[in-house]
């Protein structure tokens, strides 16, 4: 009995590993594919500022399947994200849409701070900074500063001296700098202390449970007066309900994202969506 269930344990190692290699070589063979085709899209989720107005968007990445399925989440596709060559591709294809769409809004009178999402791959890219470059000389009259990169800790934590000159070389272009889902690596308030940032985005793990559970409200607390402190914008992400929002009110984030205030849409609704944009409530 002992043998069989050692044996059985062996299969299901196998199976869980080969599973797992199935699902990287599957999102890395769709991105191929969607590159192609041109089947990569993004959709903008609005962030509000508490005394009213629209800040800005992030932008998220969408796979169009083309088929019933629809639109597909960076979930079923990170593998893609993390491979050197994809991830450049992907992240060029994502800073060229989302400043374009930028200079877009700002064309037509919304001026929008664009946060794009930058894979650890592509920002320890060797051809990272020619990339921005790049995007920097095709749009010269888009504010610098209505760029902002979101990184998260990943990025870092693979290779830490070469992410800290790019990051600062990034910032003295003027472009922002946005901790993404803070706090959920093993080093971010070493982050914080040695990468320049203007934003912390606090990760929805910790937003979530603020109203139920009192360590959540405690975390969250404590990050946001630690930002006060040092003069950084805090941006609490997976904001899903009123209640939430009054919460993180109270404790003096300066910045809401989540469901309760939109979802990601298609770029074309934004302006509508900003247009009608009434304040959920106002803090003061
Ligand atoms: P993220 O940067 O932390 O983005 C926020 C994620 O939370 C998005 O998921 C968004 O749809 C979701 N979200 C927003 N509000 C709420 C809410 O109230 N409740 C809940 N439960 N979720 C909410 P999405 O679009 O599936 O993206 C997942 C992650 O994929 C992103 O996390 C980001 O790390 C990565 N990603 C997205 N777009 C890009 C991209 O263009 N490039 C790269 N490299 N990564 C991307
Ligand atoms: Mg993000
Ligand atoms: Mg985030
Ligand atoms: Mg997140």
């Amino acid at each position: 009995a002992a043998k069989a269930a050692g044996r059985n344990g062996y299969v299901f190692y196998n199976e869980a590993l080969e599973a797992k290699q199935q699902l990287i070589a599957e999102g890395i063979h769709m991105a191929e594919q969607a590159l192609a085709d041109n089947r990569f899209v993004l959709w903008y989720q609005p962030l509000v500022a508490l005394h009213g107005h629209v800040l800005g968007v992030e932008a998220l990445l969408r796979l169009d399947t083309g088929r019933a399925e629809g639109l597909l989440n960076p979930g079923h596709f990170f593998s893609a994200l993390d491979h050197p060559l994809l991830a450049r591709k992907i992240g060029r294809f994502v800073l060229n849409t989302a400043v374009h769409q930028g200079m877009l809004w700002l064309n037509q009178g919304f001026s929008l701070r664009v946060g794009i999402n930058i894979s650890a791959r592509h920002l320890l890219d060797s051809e990272f900074m020619q990339d921005i470059h790049a995007i920097l000389a095709r749009y010269p009259d888009f504010p610098r500063e209505l760029i902002e990169l979101e990184v998260t800790e990943s990025a870092p934590m693979l290779d830490f001296p070469s992410a800290i000159s790019t990051l600062q070389a990034i910032n003295a272009l003027g472009i922002h700098i946005a901790l993404d889902d803070f706090g959920t690596g093993n080093a971010s308030l070493t982050y914080l202390q040695r990468l320049p940032a203007q934003t912390i985005k606090i990760d929805q793990s910790f937003v979530r449970d603020i109203l139920v559970d009192n360590k959540d409200l405690a975390i969250v607390a404590g990050v946001t007066s630690t930002a006060q402190a040092l003069g950084l914008e805090i941006v609490a992400e997976g904001v899903e309900s009123l209640g939430h929002a009054r919460k993180l009110a109270d404790l003096g984030v300066n910045v809401l994202q989540g469901f309760a205030i939109a979802e990601p849409m298609p770029a074309e609704k934004i302006s509508n969506w900003v247009k009608n944009y009434k304040p959920i409530f106002c803090a003061d």
